[in-house]
């Protein structure tokens, strides 16, 4: 057994669509397990630059299979878009991509509510959402009046639709947001249901038995550890469980078939969105970090928050989702740097405090204990194997496995293939 879940150990943005990529020729099938089209993940081949943010990334390799899992919430428009944009750069998706029949749909009303909640909100209580309707198609879910892709079969579908839209229609009157039209609106998801019906099935069987045949499965989390649902900055967070549980949840697969978890880090920290975050830095140094990692949002061009490595975060996002080795990104990004500050610990009313409490207000009061490790200061970017990485580059490598005790089994020093080097005494596969 060979099933994998990758999944992002901050809040996001760790680059997980480049370390997917470079291991999913290693497995037959790449399955998105919760999360909708708010996530990015950015994928360079060649001159190429791909930017995904429904389909999983295995769809840029030929031979991978790919699931969007019962977990996902599911924007058919968006997904047609997405669809037609990489079969006109000539990949195929027909027999290669299947959905969830038991996924949640989002439909207009979803994104209405999001934008206007969010718009109404005082500035503090604001969560930073994308507005796509993520939020408000997971709550339909639990309350258990949401559509489902599987609905898009039944001969009933518009009657569904109809009704829903309606019944939502009251729901933005009171929020005083635009109505959706009811008529264009069925025309509408009809006709995507026509355009999306060759993708359909039941993946939760398709997954079960390629798993029986022996057939190697990597779970694509979305976001991080610190927007998931329970275990995040809650309530400046994602709506779904990005962690490693939810790739069991998201997708049928059962915990006993998961081998392992990768985590990627990145080498500092970014977030997106509002929310407290110990370590951001609101100088020039956060301004250094922002140019030298292109910190810009790939779904929505916002500007990211960027601080220290934050390992209080690592050995948190270890234990909660048994990480057995991380991925370790854009350590190119610290090139520059003379000195390099680590966050150790918090104080917190002050205590110190090791790991992360629940209250965001406390979480908001955390301020970061630092040690500080000398920089490399010297180019990564052209380096091609792992031994030639300077020396301080390997201190603080390993100065970040002993802080979160969590083995690195693959570096990255650039966006391209060829710019990440896998441990192999920590990892059993070659890149
Ligand atoms: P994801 O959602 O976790 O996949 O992350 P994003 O795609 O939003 O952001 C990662 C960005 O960093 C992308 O533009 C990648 O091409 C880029 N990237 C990934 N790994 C590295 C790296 O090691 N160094 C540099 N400089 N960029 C990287």
């Amino acid at each position: 057994m060979a099933n994998t879940v990758l999944i992002g150990s901050q809040w996001g943005d760790e680059g997980k669509g480049k370390i997917i990529d470079v291991i999913a020729p290693h497995h037959q099938w790449v399955v998105r397990y919760q999360g909708g089209n708010n996530a990015g993940h950015t994928v360079e081949i060649g001159d190429q630059r791909y930017v995904l943010h429904l389909l999983p990334s295995g769809i840029l390799r030929d031979g991978c299979q790919c699931v969007i899992g019962n977990g996902v919430v599911i924007d058919p428009a968006a997904l047609e878009k997405e669809i037609d944009e990489v079969e006109a750069s000539g990949i195929i998706t027909i027999g290669r991509l299947f959905v969830s029949d038991r996924a949640h749909m989002i439909m207009p009303y979803h994104c209405l509510i999001d934008s206007s909640r969010e718009g109404r909100a005082a500035d503090k209580e604001k969560i930073g959402t994308t507005k796509r309707g993520i939020g408000p198609t997971y709550a339909d879910k639990a309350s258990r009046v949401g559509l489902r892709i599987g609905d898009m079969l039944e001969p009933d579908f518009a009657d569904l639709v109809a009704a829903r839209v309606r019944e939502n229609n009251q729901v933005l009157a009171a929020l005083d947001a635009p109505q959706v039209d009811e008529q264009e609106c069925v025309a509408r998801y009809v006709a995507l249901a026509a355009r999306l019906k060759p993708y359909i099935a039941d993946t939760i069987k398709l997954l079960n038995d390629a798993d029986a045949r022996e057939e190697a499965i990597l779970f694509e989390g979305a976001q991080g550890v610190m927007l998931d649902l329970d275990y995040g900055t809650y309530p400046f967070v994602t709506s779904s469980s990005a962690s490693a549980g939810g790739a069991c949840t998201g997708s049928g697969v059962p915990p006993h078939r998961i081998a392992k978890v990768i985590g990627v880090i990145k080498a500092y920290t970014t977030r997106v969105g509002e929310g407290p975050f110990p370590t951001e830095l609101h100088d020039e140094s956060g301004e250094s970090l922002r140019k030298a990692g292109n910190e810009f949002g790939a779904t929505t061009g916002r500007p990211r928050r960027c601080g220290w490595f934050d390992a209080v975060v690592g050995r948190y996002a270890a234990m909660v989702n048994g990480i057995d080795y991380w991925a370790l990104t854009k350590m190119d990004v610290l090139d520059q740097q003379a000195k390099i500050p680590i966050c150790v610990a918090y104080e917190c009313d002050g205590e110190r405090i090791e790991t992360v409490p629940a209250s965001v207000r406390a979480y908001a009061r955390c301020r970061p204990v630092y040690e500080e490790m000398p920089g490399w200061q010297s180019d990564t970017t052209e380096i091609e194997r792992l031994e030639d990485l300077p020396d301080a580059a390997k201190r603080y490598m390993a100065r970040l496995e002993e802080l979160t005790g969590v083995p690195v089994g693959i570096v990255s020093v650039g966006p391209k293939r060829h710019s990440t080097f896998v441990i192999d005494s920590v990892c059993k596969f070659r890149t």
